[in-house]
Order: C-alpha cells, then sequence, then structure tokens
C-alpha cells in the first residue's frame, strides 16, 4: 500500500514540527508549506491525500486558500482540515461553508491530531450514502423513499423538515454542518428555513428521537453533526 501523502500549511514552525513527526511517526508521507502560495502550489502538484490549513497565515489567508482550492476542479475533492485557534468559530464557520471538511482546534495532542486526520481520511474514501438509500446508523433506521424513521424498529413520526434535518446529518456521520449548510440542504419550496428555526427543529426531532436524540450533536458556535458509530 502507497502511504497516504498529507501536506501541512502553518507558517509556525513549532507546530510545524510537531504535526511533522506525529504524522511521519503513524507512517503518514508528509509534506509541508509555510505560506498560502506555497501550500497552493503544492496541493496543485503533490496532489496530497489530505491537506492539514493553518487559518492564520500572512497574506494569502487559509479561507482563501481553501476557497481557491474548492474552486480548482483537480482539487474540489481534496479533504481539508483547519487548523484554527481557540474562540475562532465564525472562522471555522466560514471554512465549513467554503468546503473545508473538518478543523482541529489549537493547542491540540497528537493524539487529537492523528485521531481526526485519520477519521476525515477514512470518511473521504468512503462512498457517500445516495439521496433514496436506506441508511442503518445505530439503533436509527431511515428510509427516505418511504419517509419513515425507525428507532430500535419502532416507528417515530417527524416533521417534513425535521426529517430532512436528520437525513441530511445521518448521511455523513461526524461531519459537522453549519447552520447555514443544514438551511440550504433542507429548505423546500413552501418551506422557509432560517438559520434561528434549525435550533428549534433539532429540539424537536432530538425529542421525537427519545435515547437517539444524543446522536444529533451540538457541535458549540459551529452547527451540529450525527455521532459516528
Ligand atoms: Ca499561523
Amino acid at each position: 500500500m502507497t502511504k497516504e501523502r498529507i501536506l501541512i500549511v502553518e507558517d509556525e514552525e513549532d507546530i510545524l514540527e510537531l504535526v511533522r513527526y506525529n504524522l511521519a511517526r503513524e507512517g503518514y508521507d508528509v509534506i509541508e508549506a509555510s505560506s498560502g502560495e506555497e501550500g497552493l502550489s503544492k496541493a496543485r502538484s503533490k496532489k496530497p491525500d489530505l491537506v492539514l490549513l493553518d487559518l492564520m497565515l500572512p497574506e494569502l489567508d487559509g479561507l482563501e486558500v481553501c476557497k481557491r482550492l474548492r474552486q480548482d476542479d483537480e482539487m474540489v475533492n481534496m479533504p481539508i482540515v483547519m487548523l484554527t485557534a481557540k474562540g475562532e468559530e465564525s472562522d471555522i464557520v466560514a471554512g465549513l461553508e467554503l468546503g473545508a471538511d473538518d478543523y482541529i482546534t489549537k493547542p491540540f495532542s497528537p493524539k487529537v491530531l492523528i485521531a481526526r486526520v485519520r477519521a476525515v481520511l477514512r470518511r473521504g474514501s468512503a462512498v457517500p450514502a445516495s439521496e433514496d438509500q436506506t441508511l442503518s446508523i445505530h439503533n436509527v433506521v431511515i428510509n427516505p423513499g418511504r419517509h419513515e424513521v425507525l428507532v430500535d424498529g419502532e416507528p417515530v413520526s417527524l416533521t417534513y423538515t425535521e426529517f430532512k434535518v436528520l437525513h441530511y446529518l445521518a448521511r455523513r456521520p461526524g461531519w459537522v454542518f453549519t447552520r447555514y449548510q443544514i438551511v440550504d440542504a433542507v429548505r423546500g419550496e413552501h418551506y422557509p428555513v432560517t438559520e434561528r428555526s434549525v435550533d428549534v427543529q433539532i429540539v424537536g426531532l432530538r425529542k421525537k428521537l427519545g435515547d437517539a436524540g444524543e446522536y444529533v450533536e451540538t457541535v458549540r458556535g459551529v452547527g451540529y453533526r450525527f455521532r459516528e458509530e
């Protein structure tokens, strides 16, 4: 098996060092860039399996790099994990909406770094469930064709919007979605949904799911996700 290649874009030498050391020890092929421009050019030329992208970079910042990677046909699906400072929730939200896959908040432990990198690589290579495929996760079964949800085999009655929110999150377990992304995904022609009302939908959804409601997790300051198995 060829080594998975990871590009780190980070201008702080000590963090670069920490990330490089730990990823190399896990057997990843690590390449580095210390500016946004260099990151973009190495992403293009080296085709990494994943990009670890610091948001606070001089000149071309991480959000701009993220945006440009997503605008490039060859890199539109390249997994991107942002490195962010604590308290930068608005940047995390912006990054996710620009197409980043996940984020790690500094300071982070090597354990968290490796776990997150593995999870994103694994999710990236998994074939996503199609729109009409029945999902079975934890003790929850979601059947989009029949608009039916079962928890422990028992049907749960959800509104149209609650169903759409649940289905959207559960199709990609472990991924964090912002309120805006959820609104964008579930808005129907006759169902105006606002970012605030997503919170209301989630409350209703959790209540109706009973014990399984805990799988619908709040990611504080950022959005929501359905817990991975
Ligand atoms: Ca930095």
